[in-house]
């Protein structure tokens, strides 16, 4: 194969390069830098020879690009076992034409969510990596979510052999619907607590039960070792670039580009990790003009995107999009190194900046080199009202998360004019925020959630997703509710 010599390096440290089944087994590397390819492969071939392939032979190609050490029957095993009737469709990440856009809707898997695109192939990713890096312990996987990813987690990981998943949620940060997927969620090897505090301080317990050495230490004499589902890990972020040029070569064959014709990505975004897989699109060659990375009122990432400064000293605030809720956008480190060079230094110096003073200014070079980037922001009033327009105009229902984007993406036409064709990221089904895009289109909320859900769609007429539909009825078979201090016992205690 090309590129068999892609390698992958920790963002912090000039530490040796390791192949990509390590790095995926890893997840976060041992200086707590993130994982990323030593050089960025071109596409395998032009767009054109994407058009009218399945989703899953794209996948094979585009993640075979960056895993050079997995083989093609390995590639086609794992993408056959992800990209399968697990969809709703067969088309797995459809492109559909209306209002002003191209929507990518990545929700039509198991959890309804886009996380579904990695989670569903990365256990498959994690099993072979295991086998051909010999490695003998048990993977305990690790995630951190806001909502969306605990569940594809979950869903993806569930009775996986070798394997135990762990997930640990704010218990007032998500929705009714996404706390009530994961505590329904079955299997022996599922794990599921809330933490009392919000997804940032999940997030960096999970990160610190990863950095403790003591706690190694005893996983290993114990046969197990720790790994992580978030985006942190590389084996999550590489499938997500397949659904771009899957859709870049779906607008070619029908006729709505030309080709070599660039088109705007448009992403709601909270970790970097969706808009970053774009990035990676844009740099293997795939015509992209604009990133447009769109935030709710926790905004930092459109204030770097504007200023060059990221600085997460500010108000949370809890919004009716939880999944982009978000203050520390942990991939960002990954396109600051790609944009430093791989200047590790660089890295260091900005992250303990950060970790000891909540912000950083990575200079005039990096500010400079963001120009593939547009950063906007719509509060709730601006996305509610868009998501109302378009289901008004078009009959063509989004979710919260997609409905920034979408507003994101009409202030930016009516700023600049900019007629070039965009795709935008859908990253739920509108089912899984019923309540709030319920109050954006008047539709009567519920005694709860489920009801709202029924309500919406006797208005609306649109298809509640199989996974959605008969949820309430399902018995809760989790409780946990720990502080955030109690993440490393509650590993201890599962294992
Ligand atoms: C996770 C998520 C996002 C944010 O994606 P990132 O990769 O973290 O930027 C947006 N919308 C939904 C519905 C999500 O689940």
């Amino acid at each position: 194969m090309e590129n068999s010599k892609i390698r992958y390096i920790s963002t912090r440290g000039d530490r040796e390069k390791v192949t990509a089944s390590a790095a995926i087994i890893e997840g976060l590397a041992p200086d707590r830098g993130l994982y990323v390819p030593d050089s960025i492969p071109a596409l395998p071939c032009g767009p054109e020879g994407f058009a009218g392939m399945p989703y899953r032979a794209v996948a094979k190609k585009i993640i075979g690009s960056f895993l050079s050490d997995f083989t093609d029957d390995e590639l086609i095993e794992c993408a056959g076992q992800a990209y399968d009737a697990k969809f709703d469709t067969p088309l797995v990440a459809p492109v559909v034409k209306t209002g002003r856009a191209f929507f990518l809707e990545l929700w039509h898997g198991q959890t309804a969510a886009f996380k579904d695109m990695a989670l569903s192939i990365l256990p498959w990713l994690l099993k072979t990596a295991v086998k051909k890096e010999g490695e003998d312990k048990k993977i305990a996987v690790l995630t951190a979510t806001s909502g969306d990813t605990g569940k594809a987690a979950l869903a993806g990981f569930a009775d996986v052999s070798g394997t135990e998943v762990f997930v640990f949620y704010p218990k007032e940060g998500v929705s009714v619907v996404q706390e009530r997927q994961m505590l329904t969620q079955t299997g022996r090897n599922v794990h599921i607590y809330g933490i009392r505090g919000n997804f940032d301080e999940a997030q960096t317990g999970v990160k610190d039960v990863f950095n403790d050495l003591s706690l190694a230490g005893e996983l290993a004499a114990r046969g197990v070792r720790l790994s992580s589902a978030n985006s942190i890990n590389i084996g999550r972020l590489v499938p997500q670039i397949a659904y771009y040029v899957y859709a870049y070569a779906n607008l070619l064959a029908a006729g709505e580009i030309k080709s070599g014709e660039k088109v705007n990505i448009c992403v709601p975004t909270g970790n970097f990790g969706n808009i970053l897989s774009a990035w990676y699109a844009k740099q293997m060659g795939l015509p992209v003009a604009r990133l447009i990375c769109a935030s709710n009122e926790n905004n930092v990432l459109t204030d770097f995107m504007n200023t060059g400064v990221y600085d997460k000293r500010r108000e949370f605030i809890i919004t009716s999009s939880p999944s982009m809720d978000i203050l520390v956008s942990s991939n960002l480190e990954r396109l600051l190194w790609h944009l430093a060079g791989g200047e590790s230094g660089l890295i260091n110096s900005l992250m303990s900046s950060f970790e000891n003073e909540g912000f950083y200014d990575p200079g005039e070079e990096i500010k400079s080199a963001l120009c593939d980037f547009y950063g906007g922001c719509a509060k709730m009033p601006e996305s509610h009202a868009a998501l109302a327009k378009l289901w008004r105009e078009e009959k063509y229902l989004i979710d919260t998360h997609t409905a920034v984007a979408y507003a994101v993406y009409l202030d930016y036409i009516a700023k600049t004019g900019d007629e070039t064709k965009t795709l935008i990221a859908s990253t739920a089904s509108p089912y899984k925020f019923a309540g709030s895009v319920a109050g954006a289109i008047g539709t009567e909320v519920g005694a709860d959630e489920f009801r709202t859900i029924e309500n919406l769609n006797r208005d609306t007429g649109v298809p509640v997703p199989e996974s959605l539909s008969g949820l309430d009825r399902k018995p809760v078979l989790h409780e946990n509710v720990i502080e955030k201090t109690e993440i490393r016992a509650a590993v201890e205690r599962g294992l």
